[in-house]
Order: structure tokens, then sequence, then C-alpha cells
């Protein structure tokens, strides 16, 4: 029997064992030390978690609780992370191994999406409808969608999961999560909060365990009403095809490639740290990665030379230690894919001009997965390097001319999540900003997020949008009740 620490899933408002009793190692990816174990859910377990999401949607106290009453649970529940975001961030690090800095600054933005949204929980409100028969009163009433299972990738568990797991909550609905099997622990402690909070059991269930298993069980159960994913594109389009399988309401948040335009009026040092925060902040392991650079000509070599200088600063290490700025990769496989991507950029003809290899060294402690912050230059749109979503530390940095060739250069990509414009002029922003196609642009700024801005992706990086008004929309159903206030009812033959 192993010594180390042993993590079950959370379902019907128990602890449980996995159904053949098989537990997965979790690995600290700063010490490369197996530090705890995880059950690993069999398709039985899943089946199980939904049959009780599926109990406590339909009957019960959740079905019967006001939605004030179960706003004020979804605000409890903030507290409670409000009061344990440094035990929950240090479990995140341990896991993802991502600074602890970023990870605290999550954690206690955390309890803003419970805020938020267990405040709309009792302001969803139909409308009545001026129809145009005579005799008929009709309204409209916003229904939670059902069970949802709700996946999550490992860069940050704990936030990506409450852009569902908050407006879910308050829309009525009951959920079983699936974190990624490499970063577990951080949901199974926040549901040792969750019944605190005192949310009745099968409200929120949690089964751990790989994406081919307990994931696809979920996504496949027909007792499951929505799938909100957030993962990879490859991934999150296979979801998409077997949710398919029973019409199931999807919200996918998937990969990106994001350009990050830099135009010759830019103040060039704001724009260098927006280059930098892009790319080298959490290890590049970002959704919203600035990955693609674009400089503009007559800037161009005076930009490059600031921004080698600057990410030649970074300093790598201990993500635990709060002056470290650039952490490890977070599992062995995206380190095998980084390293290969900058072998297929050198191979392209793209220029080293940072890095271009694993860092090793004593900051690095004895983890194998550090990989040193690596710049590009000379890419061309069409290569690889430029087109495939690398998820790591790796920049490529593309020279434009004008600004409908930036444009242009931009919006040549499968993706669609992100982009930013560096620029002193307005009319030039909201020029380029209505001309990218991508679900979030920021101007003079990158990575900003709030729970109060819907977030979402165009093309392959996405269906739907997760925060604001938008996020709660997608976890409600519309209904319309036609009542008839006739003396009589009319010819059966007739449709009114
Ligand atoms: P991944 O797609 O490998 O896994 C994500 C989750 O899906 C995991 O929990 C995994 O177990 C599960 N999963 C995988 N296959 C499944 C299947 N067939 N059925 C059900 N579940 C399945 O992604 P990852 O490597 O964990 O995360 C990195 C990816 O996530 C990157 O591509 C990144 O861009 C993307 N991401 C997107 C956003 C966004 O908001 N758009 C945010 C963060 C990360």
């Amino acid at each position: 029997m192993s010594e180390l620490p042993r993590f079950n899933a959370y379902v019907n408002g128990q602890w449980i064992t996995p159904s053949d009793g098989r537990y997965f190692e979790t690995v600290n990816p700063y010490t490369a030390k197996v530090w705890a174990e995880v059950a690993r859910c069999t398709p039985d377990d899943a089946n199980r978690a939904v049959e009780a999401a599926h109990a406590a949607l339909t009957t019960g106290p959740w079905a019967s609780m006001t939605a004030t009453q179960r706003g004020a649970l979804v605000h409890k529940l903030g507290d409670l992370i409000r009061d344990n975001a440094r035990e929950l961030a240090e479990y995140e690090v341990r896991d993802n191994g991502k600074l602890l800095n970023e990870m605290l600054a999550q954690c206690n933005y955390l309890p803003q999406w419970f805020y938020y949204y267990g405040g709309l929980a009792d302001k969803i409100e139909g409308a009545v409808i001026p129809i145009d028969k005579p005799d008929i009163f009709n309204f409209t009433r916003h229904e939670p969608i059902g069970v949802v299972a709700a996946i999550t990738p490992w860069n940050s568990p704990l936030l990506l999961l409450s852009f569902k797991l908050a407006p879910a909550l308050a829309a009525g609905c009951t959920l079983v999560i699936k974190p990624s099997e490499f970063t577990s622990t951080s949901t199974l402690k926040l549901m040792e909060l969750v019944e605190q909070a005192g949310f009745p059991p099968g409200v929120v269930n949690v089964v751990t365990g790989f994406g081919a298993e307990a994931g696809a069980a979920l996504v496949e159960h027909p007792k499951v009403a929505k799938v909100a994913f957030t993962g990879g594109t490859e991934s999150g389009a296979y979801v998409y095809q077997q949710a398919a399988k029973t019409l199931k309401r999807c919200t996918l948040e998937l990969g990106g490639k994001s350009p990050n335009i830099v135009f010759d009026d830019a103040v060039l040092d704001d724009a260098v740290k927006g280059a930098i925060s892009g790319i080298f902040a959490a290890t590049g392991q970002t959704c919203i990665a600035g990955s693609r650079l674009l400089v503009q000509d007559g800037i161009y070599d005076e930009f490059v030379k600031r921004l080698v200088e600057f990410a030649k600063s970074a300093r790598m290490g201990n993500p635990m230690d709060t002056s470290t700025q650039v952490g490890p990769v977070t599992t062995p496989p995206q380190y095998e894919k980084i390293l290969k991507y900058i072998e297929v950029a050198k191979s392209e003809g793209a220029e080293v001009l940072l890095g271009g290899g694993p860092a090793s060294g004593p900051e690095c402690g004895d983890s194998k997965l550090f990989v040193q912050p690596t710049i590009f230059g000379g890419v061309h749109n069409k290569m690889r390097i430029a087109q495939e979503e690398v998820f790591g530390p790796v920049l490529s940095i593309i020279r434009f001319k004008t600004d409908e060739e930036a444009v242009e250069i931009a919006n040549d990509i499968a993706f669609g999540l992100a982009a930013g414009v560096w620029t002193q002029s307005i009319k030039r922003a909201l020029k380029v900003s209505a001309a990218i196609r991508a679900g979030t642009i920021w101007v003079n700024t990158y990575r900003a997020i709030s729970y109060l801005s819907p977030f979402g992706g165009y093309k392959m990086s996405g269906l739907g949008r997760e925060n604001g008004i938008e996020g709660m929309r997608e976890y409600l159903q519309t209904k319309s009740v036609w009542i008839s206030t006739a003396a009589d009812v009319p010819n059966p033959f007739v449709m009114r």
C-alpha cells in the first residue's frame, strides 16, 4: 500500500474510491516527484456521478430552491474560496508548476465569479409576449439546461472551472466535473468548500481520470444536457462530434495562435512588455498566448533588439519562489511537443534570436521540464511555427509593412481566440480591432480577463462564450408557455 496521499472522487456528496480500485500518480513538475495518487475513475463511476447529478436536478432540495437561495449558496462558495485562496493556489502549483504568484493572483480573483453569478441568479427574468392571437397569455421562462459535464485542462484548472461552475450553479444546473489528469487535486480541494458551503449532495460532482475513460463517458451519457469543455482544438472537435450523437449543447474553449501586432507609432517599451507577457508569462502555456508577434517594418530592428534584451533577463526557477518569472513546463508530453516545434522552426529557416532548446542548471532543480524562453525572427506566416499552437515559451516574429498586410496576416490562420494591437492612434486601433477575426482584442494591453466580459473564440478557437451575462445564458434554455383565456376551446382542425 502506497504512503502517498490519496485523492478520491466526489460523487453525490461522498468521497468514493474508483469502482475498479485503480489510482494514477500526480507529479510535481518542479521537483519531478510523484506527490499524490488520484482515483482513476471508470465509465461506471462517471455514470454514477451523472445519475447523482440528474437526481439532484430533478428532485430534492436543489430542484425546489428559489433562485435567491441558490445565489446565496454560490456567493457563500465565493467567500470560502477567498478564505482558502492560498491553499488552493499551492495545490495548483504542485500539480501544474506554474508560478505561485500567478496562481495566487488567479485564486484571489476567483471569488468574483461566484459573487457576480450568485448576484445574477435571481435577476434572470422571462418576458410576457404581446402575442398576436386572441385570448392567449404567453410568457417565457429561462430554465436550467440540465446536467452539465465540465471538462477542464491543466493550465489554469480552477480559473477555467470557475468560468463554468459559477454560472451553471447560478442557473440551477447540476454538474459533473472532469479535471485534467495532470491537475486534479485543486478541483478536489474545492469540493471540500462546496461541501462546507452546504450544496445538497449531487449538485456538484467530480470524477477524476483520463479523457478517453471518465471524460468520454460523460460526453456520451444521455442524461448530460451540456458539455462545457476547455482544452485543445483536436480534442474539442472530437468531443463536439461525440456530443452531437445525443444533441448536447456545447461550449468549447479551444486553442489559439494569437497575433500581437506592434505598429510603428506604438510606445515601444510598453509593447515590449506586452509581447513578453503575451508569450513568456505562464511559460507560454496559455490559450491566449500572443505567440505570433507582428512587427512593422520601420521599427522592426529597434523593437526586436529591446525585446530580446528584456527576454534575456527572465528568471527561471522554482515556481513557489515569488521572484521566479518562468517556471517549468507542466507535463512531459508538452515539453516534448515544445522541443519538437523548436526543431520544426529551425528546419523551416526561422532565425534563433534567443534560447532555442531545453534549459538546465541549478535554478531548474530536479525538473527536466524547463525550456529556454525562445524567440524566432524571420518567420513567415505560412510556416508551421506560425500556424500551429505550441503552448510553450516560443515566440515567432513576423515582419509587415502596411496596416492591411498586418490584418491579412493576423486573419490568415485557423484560430481566432485573441489579438493584441499596439498603437497610439485611436483610429488605427478601432479599425484594426474591427477587422481581426478573434473573440478578444486588447489594445495597448495583453492578457486582461474579467468575470464581466464575454470570452471565447472565433473559428477553430471555439464555440459559445464564457463570462458576463452571455456566459450565464449558455446554461439556460427558454420555454414558451401558452395559456388560453378563451371561454371555450376553438375548432380543433384549425391551427391557432
Ligand atoms: P486536452 O484537450 O488534452 O484536455 C483537456 C481536457 O479534456 C482534459 O480534462 C482531458 O482529460 C479531457 N479530454 C481529452 N479527450 C477527451 C475526450 N475524448 N472526451 C472527454 N474528455 C476528454 O487539453 P490540455 O492539453 O489539457 O490543455 C491545453 C489545451 O487547452 C491547449 O490547446 C489550450 O489552448 C487549450 N486551452 C484553451 C482555453 C480557452 O479558454 N480557449 C484555455 C486554456 C487552455
